[in-house]
C-alpha cells in the first residue's frame, strides 16, 4: 500500500514556476507540498541560457519571492552588465547591435535555482526531493498525484495540482482531460510537441576575457533556431543552441562543438562545474503562444509547459515566475472560497485572466507568435536575409518582451532602412552567399509586414480575453477566425498550420 499524504495544493516541479507557485500559495495560507524529482543538491540545476531581465522589478517578478535579495547575492552573479544584443551572421558579414536596457543579466542558474528553493521553503512549503510524480489521481476533477519518493510509492491527495513540471510535462500527459467534469468540454488546451524547441547548453570558462562581455550574442543555425554566447562574466560563457521541433532535428552537442572549435576565445576553455560535474544540460522549451486556457478541474499548468516562453528568443524565466505566482495566488483563493468541494475551471479562471489581461504577459508573448509562424513558413535562409535587411529597431521590437510598437512604426522609415541595407547587401555580392532568391526575399518582407499587422490584431483580441469561463468558447472562435485569416494571408495550407 502506498503511503498517503494530503495537502490543499500539490505543486509538481522545483523550477522557477514551481517555486513562485508554491511560495505564493503558502504565503496565502494554503498547505502546500512541492515535489521535485531531483535530489536537494541537484534541484535548481536547469538547462537554460541563464539570461534574465530586470529581476528587481516587482511587476516583472510578483509575489513573496524576494528577487532583490537574489540580485544582491554575488553567488548568483546578477551583475547587470549586459546592455546590448548582437546578431552575428558571419557568412554574409552582417552584424546587428541592438540596445538592451533595463538591467539584463546572465545568472549562475544553479545558485539562482537553489536560492529560489530556499526562499520557497521559508514561506512554509513542505519540499519533497527525490520524488518522481508518475501518475495522477482523478475523478470529476484532478484530485492529486501518484509518486515514488526515495524509491517508495506515495499518493498525494489535494484540492488542486499545480503542474510546474516544465515543457511537455509528464503530469499533463497523465491527465485524462476528456473525463473531467467540464461543460461542454474542458477549456484546457493541450500543446503539441512541434510547438516546442529542443535546446542544449554548456557553461565554459575561457582563459581570457571575451570581447563581448556586455552582450547577448546570437547567430543563425541552419535549421529554424540560433546559437548563443551569453557571458555571465567576461570569462564564464553560457554557450548553447536550439531549434524548433517542426524542422529536421539537429545533433545539438556536435553542432555546438563544431561552432566553438573555430573560435579563438574558446581555445583551451574548460567546463564550469556543478556538484563536481561539467555544467552541460539540454531540454525542451515552448516556442508558441500561451495555452488558450491553462486550467482544468483541480489542475493548473504554469511556466514552460503553459507556453509562456518568448516564441522567438526562447526566454521563459519571467513567464514561469508570473504564471507560477498567479497559479499560487488564484489557486489558494479558489480553495478558500470553495463551498461545494469541487474546484471547477470557473473557480480557477482568474488565473487565465490575470496572465492575459491583468498582468498582460500572456498577451505580450502571444503577439510575438505571428513572427515565429512567418519565420517557420519562409525558412531560415530567408530569415537571415530579412534580419540583414531590417533596421535594428525593427528587429528589437520582435525580440523584445514588451508590447507591440511596430503598429505605430513609420512605414516610410522602415522601407528606407530596408532599401539602404538591400543595396549594400547586393552591391558587394554578399546576397549571393544566401541560398535564396530576390523574389523569395521580397515575399518574406511582405510576410513580415503581414505578421506586424496581425500582431496588432491579435493584441486587440488577447486584451479582450474573457473575465469568465462562460465567454471563453466564443472568444476562442473569434481568435480562431483571426488564425485562419493570418494563415490564409501567408498561404499556409490547412494541415500545415501551427494550431
Ligand atoms: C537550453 C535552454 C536555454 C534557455 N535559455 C533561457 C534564457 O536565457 N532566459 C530565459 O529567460 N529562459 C530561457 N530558457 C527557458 C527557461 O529555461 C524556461 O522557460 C524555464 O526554465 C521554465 O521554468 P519551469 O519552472 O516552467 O520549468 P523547468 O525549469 O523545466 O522546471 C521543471 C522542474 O520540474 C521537475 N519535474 C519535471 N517532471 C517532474 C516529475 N514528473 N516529478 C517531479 N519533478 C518533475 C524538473 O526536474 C524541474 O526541476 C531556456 C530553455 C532552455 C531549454
Amino acid at each position: 500500500m502506498p503511503v498517503s499524504e494530503s495537502y490543499e495544493i500539490v505543486v509538481v516541479g522545483g523550477g522557477v514556476a514551481g517555486c513562485f507557485a508554491a511560495a505564493t500559495a503558502a504565503d496565502q495560507g494554503a498547505s502546500v507540498v512541492q515535489l521535485e524529482r531531483k535530489s536537494a543538491a541537484e534541484a535548481g540545476h536547469i538547462a537554460c541560457g541563464d539570461a534574465m531581465k530586470a529581476p528587481t522589478d516587482p511587476k516583472k517578478y510578483p509575489g513573496p519571492i524576494d528577487m532583490s535579495a537574489l540580485a544582491a547575492d554575488e553567488d548568483v552573479l546578477i551583475d547587470g552588465n549586459i546592455d546590448q544584443i548582437e546578431w552575428w551572421d558571419e557568412d554574409i558579414d552582417v552584424k546587428k547591435v541592438l540596445p538592451y536596457e533595463g538591467h539584463s543579466n546572465v545568472v549562475d542558474r544553479y545558485e539562482f535555482g537553489q536560492r529560489l528553493l530556499e526562499q520557497t521553503a521559508a514561506c512554509g512549503v513542505d519540499q519533497h526531493f527525490d520524488t518522481v510524480v508518475n501518475g495522477v489521481l482523478q475523478g470529476a476533477q484532478v484530485e492529486g498525484v501518484r509518486a515514488v519518493r526515495d524509491g517508495e510509492p506515495v499518493e498525494y491527495s489535494a484540492d488542486l495540482v499545480i503542474d510546474a513540471g516544465g515543457s511537455l510535462s509528464s503530469v499533463m500527459s497523465d491527465v485524462d482531460f476528456a473525463s473531467l467534469d467540464a461543460d461542454p468540454e474542458t477549456s484546457f488546451e493541450k500543446p503539441h510537441f512541434q510547438q516546442f524547441g529542443s535546446a542544449y547548453r554548456e557553461v565554459l570558462e575561457t582563459q581570457e576575457p571575451v570581447p563581448y562581455e556586455n552582450a547577448l550574442v546570437g547567430k543563425p543555425l541552419e535549421r529554424m533556431g540560433y546559437i548563443w554566447y551569453f557571458p555571465r562574466t567576461a570569462t564564464e560563457i553560457n554557450v548553447g543552441l536550439g531549434f524548433q521541433m517542426n524542422k529536421e532535428p539537429v545533433e545539438l552537442v556536435d553542432r555546438l562543438k563544431k561552432d566553438i572549435q573555430g573560435r579563438p576565445e574558446f581555445d583551451g576553455a574548460g567546463f564550469d562545474t556543478v556538484n563536481g560535474k561539467a555544467n552541460k544540460l539540454g531540454a525542451a522549451l515552448a516556442l508558441r503562444r500561451p495555452l488558450d486556457s491553462m486550467v482544468a478541474p483541480g489542475y493548473i499548468t504554469v511556466g514552460c509547459n503553459a507556453g509562456t516562453t518568448h516564441p522567438i528568443s526562447g526566454k521563459g524565466i519571467r513567464g514561469a515566475a508570473v504564471t507560477g505566482y498567479s497559479a499560487g495566488k488564484h489557486g489558494a483563493e479558489a480553495i478558500r472560497d470553495d463551498d461545494d468541494g469541487f474546484i471547477s475551471e470557473a473557480d480557477l479562471w482568474a488565473h487565465n485572466h490575470y496572465v492575459y489581461v491583468e498582468h498582460g504577459l500572456g498577451t505580450r508573448v502571444a503577439i510575438k507568435d505571428p513572427y515565429n509562424i512567418a519565420a517557420s513558413h519562409v525558412g531560415m535562409e530567408n530569415v537571415r536575409a530579412l534580419v540583414a535587411l531590417l533596421p535594428e529597431d525593427a528587429i528589437a521590437d520582435v525580440v523584445s518582451s514588451e508590447g507591440n510598437s511596430l503598429g505605430v512604426r513609420n512605414a516610410m522609415s522602415l522601407a528606407s532602412g530596408v532599401v539602404q541595407n538591400a543595396l549594400a547587401l547586393v552591391s558587394d555580392g554578399r546576397f549571393d552567399r544566401l541560398d535564396t532568391t530576390k523574389r523569395d526575399v521580397g515575399r518574406t518582407l511582405l510576410d513580415f509586414v503581414r505578421a506586424q499587422r496581425y500582431a496588432t490584431k491579435y493584441e486587440r483580441v488577447y486584451n479582450d480575453y474573457p473575465a469568465t469561463r462562460d465567454d471563453f468558447f466564443e472568444w476562442r472562435d473569434a481568435r480562431d477566425a483571426l488564425d485562419d485569416g493570418f494563415n490564409d494571408a501567408l498561404g499556409i495550407p490547412a494541415g500545415q498550420r501551427k494550431y
